[in-house]
């Protein structure tokens, strides 16, 4: 296919999907002001609730503008040759395929951190602040981000360079080794995440004897679940919002509550919250949200071998000299129909599991506890109680609150 054709196709998936996303936006917001469902009635009171939708309105507008700020960045970039641009920068530092690449993306990287950044400032301390979620101080917003900019350049530019290294050595047969390399990565990052990624951020303590923590272990010896490690992590020092998860299997296995959870809940609440975390082990929720990543990275990079050698890919996105980097660009913005069906049937996995989760809590433990800890939770987060469903079709990772109730009462 010619490389002008590609171009167009490029540009109209950016529009479409940008079109797709606003009418689902909008579809959501005018829902905003629907009656709440009687069930739902005790969430908030009348002034919280007129806050959460003032919440839901904010971050509707804020999200608009910087999703058109994004899509006209990138057109303008596409259209007045941007990645040509950058690409000449990195060849005239050398000419290594693996130093070109990582200056390409390094410059890539940092150029839309430059202009996310001030996205993200403003909704930590202007919209989460007024809002009273916010708890981060401008000294670990700056923090995190160098932080993180860390591990992306050791952890992504490894990768990336390791994956050039196999093309360059295994020509499209890199996809075998790639996928090798980054399921090992998954894997690894599973077990470890909580031991090793989180301590940069977080201070995780493993939760104090007393009253909760008996409670907790004669549940897991009841569904003859082996849990040694239950930690709490200081969440509370970015953010009022609660949450708890699970990580790891085997002998890695652990379960992380936020301080705030501990703070917001009764002990019989957490419990049931637990409940709910076990029951996505116990139904193997975990081995199969991991099997099911592994398989689609191998999907990918095997389609991303067809066309990794066919210039008109690196054409397409402006850049002059072929190349394995230029190409991965365009074929990420390509590929993204894909993903996003992929990432449709992920949600309604997800959401699916979410179900079974809820009813492995109401049958080992009860469905009461975990009712009212989910409209705490709910209420904690000013979440939308009356969400459109194909807004919840395409970006719900779980159930609208109500019919979570819905199914704990059936
Ligand atoms: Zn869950």
């Amino acid at each position: 296919m010619n490389s002008s054709i590609l171009f167009y196709i490029i540009i109209a998936i950016l529009l479409i999907q940008f079109i797709i996303e606003t009418v689902l936006e909008y579809l959501n917001a005018k829902r905003y002001t629907d009656v709440v469902p009687s069930e739902l009635s005790d969430v908030f009171d009348k002034e919280e609730y007129r806050k959460s939708q003032e919440y839901k309105k904010t971050n509707y507008r804020f999200g608009m503008v910087s999703t058109v700020f994004s899509l006209s960045l990138t057109l303008l970039f596409l259209i007045l040759g941007g990645f040509e641009w950058i690409d000449t920068i990195a060849r005239s530092y050398s000419d290594n395929p693996i130093v070109i690449a990582l200056i390409f993306f390094g410059i890539i990287m940092i150029g839309n951190d430059i202009v996310t950044t001030p996205f993200s400032y403003y909704h930590t301390f202007v919209i989460e602040e007024k809002f009273g979620f916010n708890k981060s101080t401008k000294k670990l917003f700056w923090t995190d981000k160098f932080k993180g900019w860390i591990m992306m350049m050791i952890l992504g530019g490894g990768i990336l360079a390791l994956i050039i290294w196999f093309f360059q050595w295994a020509g499209t047969n890199f996809w075998v080794y790639a996928w090798a390399l980054i399921s090992v990565f998954s894997l690894f990052m599973n077990l470890f995440y909580s031991r090793l990624i989180v301590p940069l951020f977080n201070k995780q303590t493993p939760l104090e004897e007393g009253n909760l923590k008996s409670k907790i272990e004669a549940y897991a010896k009841n569904v003859g679940f082996e849990l040694k490690n239950i930690f709490v992590i200081d969440g509370s020092k970015r953010s009022t919002k609660a949450n708890a998860y699970f990580s790891g299997f085997g002998k890695e296995k652990r379960i992380t509550l936020y301080d705030t959870l501990i703070n917001d809940l009764e002990e019989d609440e957490i419990v049931a919250v637990l409940a709910h975390e076990v029951g996505h082990y116990k139904r193997k929720h975990i081995i199969f949200n991991l099997s099911a990543s592994i398989l689609l990275t191998g999907l990918t990079l095997f389609i991303l071998s067809i066309f990794i050698n066919n210039p008109e890919v690196s054409l397409a996105i402006g850049v002059s000299q072929p190349s394995f980097h230029a190409a991965l660009i365009g074929f990420g913005i390509l590929y993204s129909p894909i993903s996003e069906f992929t990432g449709l049937i992920m949600n309604a996995m997800s959401r699916k599991f979410e179900f079974q989760a809820d009813d492995f809590a109401k049958k080992t433990f009860a469905p009461k506890p975990l009712i009212t800890s989910l409209k705490k939770l709910s209420k904690n987060s000013l979440s939308n109680l009356t969400p459109h469903p194909a807004y919840v079709f395409v970006h719900y990772s779980h159930p609208p609150l109500m019919s979570r109730i819905q199914n704990l009462k059936a």
